[in-house]
């Protein structure tokens, strides 16, 4: 069994929604798990925020633009009377639902039940299109089987017996269709895996499933070497590490949530990345499998400030250390990245909300000097402690740059460099002539 994984952009539109069928409609067995169409959870983001104001208004042009927008799609996507009066009946349902709010109290509870009408729909127009199409299908209630507990974590005992339990009946069935990101919570209320949360959906569903892969389609052909929108001449990396990928998810390199790669790892099922755009290309699959001896990617993060703590009292001190880092966790300012002489620290972090608090309580320490406008570059590859020879590649490549921080050996897959940002572009072409 396989998981293919849309997201809003491939059911974005009657057309995308139409594309998906020659993917989907093949003789292995496979769960389906799709987005709300593009742009949909924001609108209905919209909407809960009204409801909230009870700015009845505001409310009625949202509904309206709602409305609009999926009866369009309805009206291009089907061709026969039957399915046109089924799909309409569906959005009209949906509609009154959200509408029903009105009338009542509305809490985050409410909130919730109507984000998850963007992936109720999206789901249930596929289906209703595959029966018109003559292909048949099964649609899975995500609600069914996708729970979350207390502490907010997937109940993964609870979802695999669910999933199997929702599927007893239909073993001669290829093609499931679900919804990802909706869930209930241990309440039993609706609920939902968050924001991007969809993807998080496909990868239970395959540990749970013990799926043979994971596929995640979107619109890029898989994880770049280096970002496309600065450099040129990049190319798709084949194969990832699950290590190497969870190195490059901080760097928003356009790669899964490092919580989201976890059910597939720990259950060793690979995830590949595909294209709706060009279903052909081979992707980028991430696995288990140690990467091969080289460089992989480079990622770029920008919009950090880095700051240096100057003290005479750090040297051959114990509890320094902590007693700065406790700062920031007083502030509740995630650290990037760090590095340390005998008599100084530097470090960056990537929210100024509080600077001015931690900057005041940093002097107590020592010299404080803070830079702002800093660009973290990592460099991911297979860098253990017995390889030689990458660094200086990297240093060679980047002569001409002033580097204001490195970061090597924190783990086997990164080394990470501080420039200015103003070297960003620079940074990222020199390493991509030097690397690849
Ligand atoms: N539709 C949800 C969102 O936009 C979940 C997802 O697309 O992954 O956040
Ligand atoms: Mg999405």
């Amino acid at each position: 069994m396989v998981i293919m994984k849309f997201g809003g952009t491939s059911v974005g539109s009657a057309q995308r929604i139409k594309n998906l069928v020659p993917l989907i409609n093949n003789d292995e067995r496979k769960i389906v798990v799709l987005s709300a169409m593009s742009g949909t959870t924001n609108l209905l983001v919209e909407i809960s925020a009204s409801l909230y104001a009870k700015d009845l208004v505001k409310l009625k042009q949202q509904i309206t633009e709602f409305e609009l927008r999926y009866k369009n799609a309805i009206a291009e996507l089907f061709s026969k009377k039957e399915s046109l009066e089924n799909a309409n009946s569906l959005l009209n349902d949906h509609l009154n639902f959200i509408k029903s709010f009105t009338l009542d109290l509305f809490t985050v509870n409410e909130e919730k039940a109507i984000l998850a009408q963007g992936e109720l729909l999206s789901t249930a127009l596929l289906n209703i299109y595959l029966a018109e199409q003559n292909i048949s299908s099964v649609l899975l209630s995500a609600l069914d089987f996708m729970r979350i507990d207390d502490a907010e974590e997937p109940d993964v005992h609870f979802i695999k017996k669910m999933i199997s339990k929702s599927m007893e009946s239909f073993s001669e069935e290829k093609l499931f269709i679900t919804q990802g990101y909706i869930c209930r919570n241990s309440f039993g209320e609706i609920d939902n895996l968050k924001r991007g949360g969809s993807d998080y959906t496909a990868t239970l569903i395959g540990a749970a499933t013990n799926a043979t892969e994971v596929q995640i389609w979107t619109d890029i052909d898989g994880l770049h070497n280096n970002d496309p929108r600065i450099v040129e001449k990049t190319f798709a990396v084949t194969e990832l590490s699950f290590d190497e990928a969870a190195e490059l998810a901080y760097f928003g390199a356009k790669i899964l949530h490092p919580t989201c790669v976890l059910p597939a790892k720990k259950e060793n099922i690979p995830v590949r990345l595909l294209n709706t755009m060009q279903p052909t290309a081979t992707g980028t699959i991430i696995s288990n499998k140690p990467a091969p001896d080289r460089i992989t990617a480079i990622a770029a993060k920008d919009h950090l400030t880095a700051i240096k703590i100057k003290s005479a009292r750090m040297l051959l001190a114990y509890g320094f250390l902590r007693a700065v880092f406790e700062v920031f966790e007083r502030y509740k300012t995630p650290i990037d990245m760090i590095s340390t002489s005998e008599v100084a620290i530097s470090l960056t972090i990537d929210s100024n909300k509080h600077l001015d608090e931690i900057i005041n309580e940093l002097q107590q320490f020592g010299l404080v000097e803070v830079d702002k406008n800093q660009t973290i570059i990592c460099i991911v590859g297979t860098f253990g402690a017995d390889k030689q020879g990458y660094a200086s590649r990297i240093f060679d490549s980047l002569k001409n740059i002033p580097i204001r921080m490195i970061s090597y050996g924190g783990s086997e897959n990164n080394i990470s460099l501080l420039v200015n940002s103003d070297l960003k572009k620079d940074a990222l072409v020199s390493l991509n002539k030097g690397l690849f």
